[in-house]
This record gives structure tokens, sequence and C-alpha cells, in this order.
């Protein structure tokens, strides 16, 4: 017979052999199907990056060639129609954000035209657009005579009237406006102040645009004025009112004045502004016109640079473009080449025609268009974007000195997939793209060949139902196998007892050392016992054999179950009342007649009723009962003994099954009592069950049909 380990080992061979290693092998095909694909997804990944990056490069791309073909056309419009270029050009850089300034390179290496609106204030007085001639004639003397009389001769009634006369019949505005000036001066210092307010501002209105000697707008000196007067006045919050006005003007509109004059005003300004402001009590109109100003300020320091930039372009980059040969090798084809340079710091990004040094004759230069920074990397960053995004692909904008300028998101570190710089180095950016994880799982679950997937996950729940049936049939046969073997050893020790008294008696008999007849007696009394416990126990075996090969045939006769009931009991509660046990029966007197084999069924409930007394404990009481229940003649064998816990109920009826408990062990039996009785109660076509509770009994239920009991 085959140990519990041969058995084991032999399961786990096979097991390893019919299942473990085809599914290795099965999933190692899966396995590597799946990292194909993973480096197929790669590839494919790699391609969709290129094409971003090549979409993103040619949108930039175009943009650029797109505004040197703008500046072509104007250009070429300008001239054909005889225009002034500066409008022009300007109206061409409003229409392009991308486009910063327009300048033209001269062969000595100047920048002899720059336009760039919108700048804060021109480098010197000279490049200010429109300077006025300086005064000449009769009416210049007339605005002498007046100022001498009003500031040297002190005869400001008689000044007075000279301006008077001035702004009323002089032709030319600015001897007028000077004129006004001198009136409301006038005014003012005779502590008129109502009218001399007026006089500022109908010089603002009427003369605005008007030059002073220094080239500074009347408007912006007559409100200079105003808001000093409307100060004498004590009226702080019109006089703040006024100058944060023209603040906002100097910042937002006007953009005749020189570095110096703008500076020159502006200083001014905020030295008044912060005297009005700091000095009054706080007003709900003071307060705003704070908040006001300090926004004027940030607006002006943007402004301020910018400015300062594209007027350190204007004079510096002329000799730095002509050291170096402007136009990039491989942008020759396209009109204009392009070009990075760097002054004081800062980067400057062009498009510059052919250089002046190789067409000296062409007499005007070379044309070159300033990019602004800002527009340019907004809009790589939001093409980027857009292809991008909707690929969950994670990408980084970097500038020339490696620094990461925009990115999808927080960057890991690792090596992008795909990196590419942009046409000409303009701007010297790298775009780097990155791959969306790939991971092994991820790849897993959205490959095509998904189908490994599924296959990897049925083919590792088969090998678990597999082992689990597998490990449960082994355990099961062993513990049949232990029961067995439980079983031959329990049998063989009933057997060797009777046995043992038999030969023991038989040899005194034979050796004729009994010494009374009476003791003789009593012997063979004992012989007959034990020999009939001998083929008790012989029977018992063998009808369970016969059982159990399904060979027995039972003989079916008429019995009345009262009577063969009560007949039962008494013959047991005979043989068992000299232990103190006490057999009753309940029976019910209109149980009917029903076939059964009366050997087998009498069997079967003794087999009960013993197993009543075996395990009932300190009890001695046992109830039969006897009645008819839907269809069925019911007999129940009831004791108040050690119960059966949940778990052993569903086993008792189990061939070779023994209680585990050690109450039940210390009683002798074989474990096939309870499967005698099923099988004889089944071959009747009835069933058993058995009710219990531990510590207080057990009923157990034979259930007959009547219904065969009619045939
Ligand atoms: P045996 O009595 O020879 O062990 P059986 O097949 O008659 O074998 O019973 C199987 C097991 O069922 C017993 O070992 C015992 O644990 C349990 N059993 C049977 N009848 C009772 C009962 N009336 N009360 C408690 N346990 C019982």
């Amino acid at each position: 017979m085959a140990t519990f380990g041969d058995v084991r080992r032999r399961t786990i061979l096979l097991f390893v052999l019919g299942i473990g290693l085809p599914s290795v092998l099965l999933g190692y095909l899966a396995f590597r199907g799946i990292r194909n694909d993973q480096a197929l997804l790669e590839r494919e990944r790699r391609e969709d990056l290129r094409r971003i990056a090549s979409v993103t490069v040619a949108a930039h791309d175009s943009g650029l060639v797109a505004v040197g073909v703008a500046l072509d056309s104007t250009l070429s419009r300008t001239e054909s129609a005889g225009l002034p270029l500066a409008p022009s050009l300007s109206k061409l850089i409003m229409r392009h954000p991308l486009i910063e300034a327009v300048f033209r390179l001269s062969a000595d290496g100047a920048i002899d035209e720059f336009v760039a609106p919108d700048l804060l204030f021109h480098a010197s007085e000279e490049d200010r657009t429109g300077v006025d001639p300086p005064l000449a004639g009769r009416e210049l003397t007339r605005l002498e005579t007046a100022r001498r009389l009003e500031l040297r001769d002190g005869e400001p009634r008689a000044a007075l009237a000279a301006y008077q006369g001035i702004v009323s019949n002089a032709s030319d505005p600015r001897v007028r406006a000077e004129a006004l000036g001198g009136i409301a001066r006038i005014q003012r210092n005779a502590g008129e102040l109502h009218a001399a307010s007026n006089s500022y501002r109908r010089l603002g209105s009427e003369f605005g645009q008007v030059r002073t000697g220094g080239g500074i707008p009347f408007g912006i000196a007559a409100q200079l004025e105003l808001g000093h007067t409307q100060t004498l006045a004590g009226d702080t919050a019109g006089a703040a009112q006024t100058l944060v006005d023209l603040y906002a003007h100097l910042v937002r509109t006007e953009r005749g004045l020189s570095r110096a004059q703008f500076g020159f005003i502006a200083g001014r300004l905020r030295e008044s502004l912060n005297e009005l402001l700091s000095d009054s009590s706080t007003g709900v109109l003071i307060t705003a016109l704070g908040d006001t100003l300090r926004a004027l300020l940030q607006e002006e320091e943007l402004a301020r640079a910018r400015t300062e930039r594209l007027l350190a372009f204007q004079t510096s980059a002329g000799t730095v473009l002509l050291a170096r040969q402007a136009r990039q090798p491989e942008n020759s084809g396209a009109p204009y080449g392009r070009t990075t340079i760097e002054l004081e710091g800062q980067a400057f990004y062009l498009l510059i025609g052919e250089p002046p040094s190789k067409t000296p004759d062409d007499g005007g230069g070379a044309w070159g268009l300033l990019l602004d920074p800002d527009t340019l990397e907004s809009r790589l960053v939001s093409t980027l974007q857009s292809q991008a995004a909707p690929q969950q692909v994670r990408w980084a904008l970097r500038g020339s000195a490696g620094e990461v300028r925009h990115a999808s998101g927080p960057l890991e570190a690792g090596v992008p997939a795909v990196s590419s710089g942009l046409p000409g180095g303009v701007p010297p950016f790298t775009i780097e793209l990155f791959p969306p994880d790939a991971g092994f799982v991820k790849t897993l679950l959205t490959s095509r060949r998904g189908v490994f997937f599924y296959a990897f996950f049925l083919l590792a729940g088969i090998l678990i139902f597999g082992l689990t049936l597998t490990v449960s049939t082994v355990s099961h046969q062993l513990e049949l196998a232990r029961m067995q073997s439980d079983f031959v050893s329990t049998v063989s020790h009933e057997f060797k007892s009777p046995l043992t008294a038999v030969r023991q008696i038989a040899e005194m008999l034979q050796s004729d050392k009994v010494s009374s007849e009476e003791k003789r007696r009593r012997y063979y009394d004992v012989l007959v016992e034990q020999s009939e416990r001998l083929s008790l126990l012989i029977d018992g075996v063998l009808d369970f054999a016969r059982m159990d090969s399904g060979h027995h045939t039972f003989d079916f006769q008429p019995v009345d179950v009262g009577p063969f009931l009560e007949t039962l009991v008494s013959t047991v509660q005979q043989r068992v009342s000299h232990e103190g046990f006490v057999v009753r029966s309940e029976i019910d007197p209109s149980l009917p007649t029903v076939a059964l084999d009366a050997d087998a069924i009498g069997q079967a409930i003794t087999n009960l009723i013993d197993n009543g007394i075996k395990y009932s404990g300190d009890s001695k009481e046992i109830v039969v009962r006897g009645f008819a229940e839907n269809g069925y003649a019911v007999i129940a064998v009831q004791d108040f003994g050690i119960g059966l816990d949940p778990k052993e109920k569903a086993r008792v009826f189990e061939r070779f099954y023994r209680g585990g408990n050690e109450l039940t062990r210390s009683v002798k039996g074989t474990g096939l009592g309870l499967t005698l009785v099923k099988q004889i109660v089944e071959g009747h076509g009835g069933h058993v069950e058995a009710e219990s509770e531990p510590g207080r009994g057990s009923t157990f239920y034979i259930r007959l049909p009547l219904e065969v009991a009619a045939t």
C-alpha cells in the first residue's frame, strides 16, 4: 500500500509534469508576445512623437516665412505707391504680433531705419518725429517784448495786455501758445488761481500738440502747471487727479518724447504725486488714485524695459550684424535668413535679408525684422500643447542654456525620445518629447494582442482550480485510507478479545483442570457467549461488505410498524436493563402497515439505539418514536447524550467515519454502523438524517415512504 508521502510525491510530480510545465511554457510564450508588442508600440509612439515635433517646427517655420513675405510685400507696395515708409511699416507691425520692429541695416553697419511703434520714448531728441523749426520773425519779437515786461520790468499788467494781443492776433500757434502760457503764469502769480487754471486748460485743449522750445508738447506742460495751480488753490484731490491723468497719458499715449524729456517729466510727476498722495488725509478718491498710480508705475516699468531693449538693439546691433555673416547657410533659398544675436545679455531673434556687404549698390541696405520673443515662445508652447496633449505626450521646451522654459508638467529625469531644434536656431530652443508611460502592465491592458493577457489569466485560473481539486481529492483519499486502517485495527482488536477468551477456556477444559462441574458449566456458557459475539461481529462486517458492494437484496414483507417497533424496543430494553438504561417507546397507533425487510430495518433501528446508548454519557434514557408524516413512516431514535457538533453531523454517515472527540474515541466502534443504516434505509427508498446539539443529545430519523409500502 502506498504511504502518505508516496501519494503526495506522485501527485506533485504528476501535477508538475502534466499541468505546471505546459503552463509555464504557455506563460513564457505569452510574456514574449507582450514584450514584442511593447516594442512595437514603443516604435509607433516614437513615430507619433516625431510627427508632433515636425508639425510644431513646421508651424513655427511657416509663421516666420509669412512675416518675411508680409515685409516684402509692404516694402514693395509702399515703394511703388511712393508712400512714406514709417507709417506702413508701423501698420505691418500692428497686424503681425510676431514682429516687434522693422529695421534696415545700411552697408556701413548702422541701423538707419528703425520702426518700432509703441516705444515709451526715443533715444534722443533727434529721433523724435516732426521736430518744429525754431521761431523767427516779427511775432517772436512781440513775444520777447511781452516776456521782458513780465519777467524783467516787473510790469505784469502791461505784460498781460501784450500777451493777450499776441494770443488774439498772432498767426504762429507756437507763439500764441507761449503767450497763453504767459497769461496763465501772470494770473497765477497774482493769486487769480481760478483764472490761471482756466488759462492752462485752454492752453492744453487748444495747443496740446504744439511743442515748447524744449520739444515738450504744450498739452503736457499745461497739465503739469494746472496740477501745480490746483495744489496752490488747496484742491489736493483735483491736483492729484490731474497729475495721475497726465501720468497715464505719458505711459499709455504720448510717444513723442526723448528719453531725457520722458525722464524729466515722469520724475517731476512722481515727486508731486508722492507729496500729494502721502500728505492728504486719505479720502476714497486719493486711495483710488494711489492704486492707479501704482499700476501705472508697473506698466511704465515693463514698457521702459522693452523700450530700452529695442533702443539697445537700434544702437548696437548694426556692427554685430555686419561682423557676422547674418544669413544662415541652411536658409539659403528663403528670402530672409534667421539669426540670433546677443546684446547686453539679451537675446534678439531676427529675420534679415541679403547682407548689405554683398549688395552694396542696392542703395537700401538689408531689411530685417526683429521678432517678438514672447509671441514666438507662446506660439510654440500653444502648438506643442495642442499637438501633444490629446496623445498624453509629455513635452518640454528648453532654452539655449538647457534650462526648462516650459513643460507639460513636472519632468522626471530621463532621456527624451525625440528632441528637435528650430530651423536657423531662431529661437535657439530645443523641443523635447517624452512618450506616455508604456509600462508592461499598461501594454498588457492596451495591447492589441490582449488575448495573451486573458489567456494568461485563464491559465492561472485553471492552474489554481486544478491544484485545489487535486489537493482536495488527495486529502480525501488519504483520510479514507486512514479511516480504513483505523477500521482494520479496531476490528482486529474486537476479534482478538473473544478469541483469546475462547482459547483460554478451551485449553483449561482440555487439560481437565476445572475443579467443579458448576465451574465447567459456566465456562461452557462463556464459550457460547463469546462465539456468538464473534459471529455477530463477522455478520456485521459481512453485511456491510455485501451492502457496500450493492449485492444485497431485501426481502420486502408487509409489516405492521407499530407492533414491530414495540417488540424491537422491548428486546433491546431487556438486553440493556442491567446497565440501568431505559428505552421508551412512543408509537402512534395509527401507523400503517409498510412493506419492508424486517431484519434489515430491525438491524438499522437497533444500530441507532445502540449508538444512543454508546454515546449517552451520563444520561440513561433512549426514546423511540413512530409516527406518519408527509407520506412517510418516521422512526425517530432520541438520546440525551453527548450530541454531535454541526461539522460532524454532515459526515457521520460516511463509511469508516468516527467522531473526532475523545469521548467518542473512548467508545468502541468501527465507523460502519451509520453507513449501514443509511444503505438499508436508502435501499427502502427512504432516507436518514440527524438532528443534534452538542451536550444535549441527538435524534436520528429514519423515513420510509408509505407509497412504496402500498405497492
Ligand atoms: P461507530 O459508532 O462504530 O463509531 P457509527 O457509524 O455508528 O460508527 O457512527 C459514526 C460516528 O457518529 C461515531 O463515531 C460518533 O462519533 C457519531 N455518532 C453516532 N451516533 C451518535 C449519537 N447518538 N450521539 C453522538 N454521536 C454519535
